[in-house]
């Protein structure tokens, strides 16, 4: 996995980086990711599969919360993204599904659209 400040081209950090050959760019020196490239990396590494905007799948759950209007299915779109510690649990994402109050799902419970 890159670190989310590796060189542009080839995702080495950029204290370990001097002069390195890449397919594309030749050898070059360690050269400022994108912010887009940096999100993405932070992302993969946090194992946070969607973001804030994303358009997501709530999967109806069934078990003892059955009937309660936050166990049921549908669509939504994420509206805040949580992340805690490890040991504090896992990464929260409040989803806000049309006609209908956000709530916060753990990504067991959503998939993407
Ligand atoms: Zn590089």
């Amino acid at each position: 996995m890159r670190p989310p400040l590796g060189c542009f081209y080839c995702g080495v950090e950029e204290r370990q980086h001097c002069q390195l050959w890449h397919p594309v760019a030749g050898w070059h020196g360690w050269k400022e990711p994108t912010r887009t490239q940096i999100a993405t990396r932070l992302r993969a590494r946090l194992d946070v599969p969607y973001a804030v905007g994303d358009q997501v799948r709530i999967l109806p759950d069934p078990g003892p919360n059955h009937g309660s209007p936050f166990a049921a299915g549908g669509v939504g779109v994420v509206v805040s993204v949580h992340v805690y510690p490890p040991e504090a649990g896992p990464t929260l994402f409040e989803v806000k599904p049309l006609g209908r109050a956000s709530h916060p799902y753990s990504a067991d419970r959503l998939a993407p659209t």
